[in-house]
């Protein structure tokens, strides 16, 4: 068992790592725990970021992410590139268990542990993301001016992601496995009336073709089977996230999709002592820059709640 910590931190994207910064700013020397695979959060895994603010010419997401770390580091964060396996967050003094066993004390936590947007579980899905291949159309439909693209999704944001992508693209095929959709009726509308956007339905992605950029979708018709190309060079996959909550159930309050109860505006949890920040929490903005806003306010939160244990 470890001496009792100030706090921990339970994830390392814009969230984490911002909480880190502030919290080492502040003396708190907190401990971060990074994930084993995945530190560094969800910007790892693209390419250019051009709207997080101070880099006018943009930055490649894991440069963007090493900076993060090496600025928190730089005031005395203790960075851990481990996953935690359980917590017991119930009693004054909290405990988050490591992958070889070791059992961490303190008397805050922070949860930034983000959310994993869901895949289509396709062979070029992973090497194609920042190349085409998308799940963050207020991210990146920029890049996609006056081009084809697809949006796979018959939900809400689906609407809302080729909505807004409609702007700026040439034209939007909303492809989707039923013959009708999940969102709302006034979505619905929205994207029946607008004339850049087409539907395929009752088909999924088959394929997603392209190297090292995307240049197409073969379509698989679901009452059929016949396939199909579609020639697109962006690709934007909104069927869902989950927020990583699973550690936390049974302690923490989380929503009916899984995200994480806070008391907004603050970050406090339904447990004393206990923070929460970034897409955990958040199922509206999911933004590097309101991850990081979120993780700074988390910050500020324990650094008021430890100094009223004084
Ligand atoms: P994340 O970045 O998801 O980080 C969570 C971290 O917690 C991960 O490192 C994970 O490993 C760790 N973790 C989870 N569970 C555990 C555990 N049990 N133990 C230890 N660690 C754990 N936003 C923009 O503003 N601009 C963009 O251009 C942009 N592009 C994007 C491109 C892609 C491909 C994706 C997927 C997202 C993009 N986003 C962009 C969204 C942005 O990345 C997210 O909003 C932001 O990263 C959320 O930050 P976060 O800190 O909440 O979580």
């Amino acid at each position: 068992m470890s001496d009792v910590r100030n706090v921990i931190i339970i994830g390392s994207g814009p969230a984490g790592y911002t909480a880190a910064l502030y919290t080492a700013r502040a003396s708190l020397k907190p401990l971060v725990f990074e994930g084993a695979v995945t530190a560094g959060g969800a910007l790892m895994n693209t390419t250019e970021v051009e709207n997080f603010p101070g880099f006018q010419d943009g930055i490649m997401g894991p440069e963007l992410m090493d900076n993060m770390r090496a600025q928190a580091e730089r005031f005395g964060a203790e960075l851990i590139p481990d996953d935690v396996v359980s917590v017991d967050l119930t009693g004054e003094i909290k405990t988050v268990t490591d992958t070889s066993g070791t059992v961490h004390q303190a008397k805050a936590v922070i949860v930034t542990t983000g959310s994993q947007h869901r895949k289509l579980g396709l062979p070029n899905e992973d090497a194609l993301s920042g190349r085409g291949v998308s799940w963050c159309a207020t991210c990146d439909g920029f890049f996609f001016k006056d081009q084809d693209i697809a949006v796979i999704g018959g939900g809400d944001t689906a609407m809302e992601e080729a909505t807004f992508l409609s702007r700026f693209a040439k034209s939007v095929t909303i492809v989707h496995r039923r013959d009708s959709l999940r969102a709302s009726k006034a979505m619905q509308e929205r994207a029946f009336a607008d004339p850049k956007i087409k539907f395929v339905w009752d088909s999924e992605v088959a394929e997603i073709e392209g190297d090292p950029k995307l240049a197409g979708l073969k379509l698989r018709n679901l009452k059929t089977g016949e396939l199909s190309d579609l020639a697109v060079t962006g690709l934007f996959i909104a069927i869902g996230h989950d927020p990583r909550t699973e550690l936390f159930k049974g302690q923490l309050d989380l929503d009916g999709e899984g995200y994480l109860k806070v008391e907004a505006p603050s970050t406090r949890t339904n447990l004393t002592g206990v923070f929460g920040a970034g897409d955990v929490v958040d199922h509206t903005y999911r933004q590097a820059i309101t991850a990081a806003g979120t993780g700074c306010s988390a910050a500020l939160d324990t650094e008021h709640f430890l100094a009223a244990l004084a």
